[in-house]
């Protein structure tokens, strides 16, 4: 079969002719119908998860189920799926056991230790996969294992009840949806980029935020002052200054730190971007009593209630498809382009 592939490490992708995956036991074949490609990609062909080359890219799979392993219980050929990339769990440790095996770390990630679904079939964990409704086209189903299944996540781990006010920060792939997922349960939301693209974007959704801050002319003082005047005229009870909560999704440093600064006392700071250090002085922290806190995806329930909600609530995934294999080479240059907006999605 078809495949993508990083042959060595730093290059970009080669299409390559790989033998197709059979499913064993407790696994799914997927016939893959689409496969988002996420930052992650771009780092595995920097080395940064020491991945084994070659490796096939991508980890967001959805497609139709083809075989069905040996002992999986209620899949059947024909069905729609989306997967998590975790291929691999060791059943053993005390996550898989007890806990949520999303965090078990003797397991394999596809598309960063194993192939991934960028090729024509693609072999899932069946307890790591979901339905996805008929409703829901292949290009939205399958950003929802990795950019949907994330932040959805991370919004429901900064802990608040409707009426709660929701800062994200970063509104590129996953932050334009949580902004809408936010809208959905109820928060009052503040979305923060500091690019005219993805500022746009939200400005313009059905479920938009309630304040858009461009962080390219506004301080953290200033957001501050914006967010405190909107959520006087939106609520009667007296609040506090600053967000509940944050879920932050940029990686550079001063958007690190905008964030932390609009964050209350008391507040939650929820990080799901993938900086190289976060950097917090200690004065700040212990005296504004914030309580931070990381959050990686989820597990197969999760990716089911991921794409539920999004179903239930029209949540809309702003996707660049791009036709075939093909096109993985000029959808690179797309997705390290300055003016990059949403999901790149290769359609099969
Ligand atoms: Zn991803
Ligand atoms: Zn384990």
């Amino acid at each position: 079969m078809k495949a993508a592939q990083i042959v060595n490490k730093n290059e970009r992708y080669t299409l390559c002719d790989v033998p197709a995956p059979t499913a064993g036991p407790g696994q799914l074949l997927i016939q893959v119908k689409a496969a988002g490609f996420c930052h992650t990609d771009i780092m595995v062909s920097h080395g940064d998860f020491g991945s084994p080359y070659p490796i096939t890219g991508s980890h967001e799979p959805a497609g139709i189920v083809v075989a069905v392993g040996e002992g999986v219980q209620g899949w059947q050929v024909g069905d729609r799926a989306a997967s998590l990339n975790k291929v691999t769990e060791c059943g053993e440790c005390h996550d898989c056991k007890h806990l949520d095996s999303a965090f078990c770390p003797n397991g394999n990630l596809a598309g960063l230790h194993t192939d991934g679904s960028f090729a024509e079939y693609f072999v899932s964990l069946a307890k790591n996969s979901a339905k996805v409704p008929e409703s829901m086209p292949w290009e939205v189903a399958a950003p929802m294992p990795c950019a949907g299944i994330t932040i959805y996540k991370a919004i429901r781990k900064a802990g608040l009840q409707p009426g709660g006010v929701l800062a994200i920060s970063g509104l590129g792939a996953l932050g334009h949806i949580g902004v809408q997922m936010a809208k959905a349960m109820g928060l009052f939301v503040v979305g923060i980029d500091a690019r005219p693209g993805p500022l746009e974007l939200c400005a313009g959704l059905a479920l938009a935020p309630d304040v858009l801050i461009d962080a390219s002319k506004t301080s953290a003082e200033e957001a501050v002052a914006l967010i405190d005047k909107k959520v006087k005229s939106t609520f009667s009870e007296e609040r506090p200054s600053g967000v509940d909560a944050v879920v932050v999704t940029a990686e550079v440093p001063p958007a690190l730190r905008f964030a932390f600064d609009i964050t209350k006392r008391h507040g939650t700071y929820v990080l799901v971007s993938q900086p190289e250090e976060l950097r917090i002085p200690f004065r700040e922290l212990i005296f504004k009593n914030v309580t931070v806190v990381g959050s990686l995806q989820g597990n197969g329930a999760d990716l089911q209630e991921t794409i539920e909600f999004v179903t239930q609530h029209d949540i809309q995934v702003h996707t660049r498809t791009w036709a075939g294999l093909e096109q993985v080479g000029p959808m690179w240059d797309e997705q390290v382009s300055p003016g990059q907006v949403g999901k790149n999605v290769v359609l099969f």
